[in-house]
């Protein structure tokens, strides 16, 4: 409950606003000290072209968005937080009408992304708090599995 820190729109555009920035982030979520290889353990790792984690052992590749609603979609992570972000400003919803013309997509993405987004947003209905940050993260990005809610470790 004490995190109830809203972030500007400005702010979500300053650490969201480009693929590589929204990776980062999910990759730091997932592994929150270092990458872990899910196949083998190993923590040596490179960040392929696409996106993909290649474990540097066995060469097994894990995708930062795996475990979130952004799974395997071919839409821009920017655009998801973007979306995110609108959808976590005002609780009574924005239309997919709306979100297609506030983050330039088609209808049927924009309607699209915000199925997914609703559905993780309806898994928590009785706390509704989807303003803070941390409600914002764990919301849509899946909170860590072990120790929830952890200090949010910035870079320093
Ligand atoms: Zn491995």
């Amino acid at each position: 409950m004490a995190t109830e820190k809203r972030i500007s729109l400005v702010e979500c555009q300053e650490r969201f606003g480009t693929e590589q920035q929204c990776r980062d982030y999910l990759l730091k979520k997932s592994w929150p000290s270092s990458f872990v290889c899910p196949k083998c353990a190993a923590k040596q790792h490179c960040v392929l072209a696409n996106g993909m984690i290649q474990c540097g052992t066995c060469r097994h590749q894990t995708s930062v968005t795996a475990g979130t609603i952004m799974h395997r979609t071919h839409v821009p992570l920017t655009k998801w937080f973007l979306a995110m972000y609108f959808v976590s400003q005002d609780k009574r919803g924005i239309s997919a009408v709306q979100l297609k013309s506030t983050i330039g997509v088609t209808y049927k993405t924009a309607w699209y992304v915000l199925a997914r987004i609703r559905e993780a947003m309806g898994q928590r209905d009785d706390t509704h708090q989807l303003n803070g940050v941390v409600e914002f993260d764990d919301t849509f990005f899946g909170g860590p599995t072990v120790g929830k809610k952890r200090g949010r470790g910035t870079e320093k």
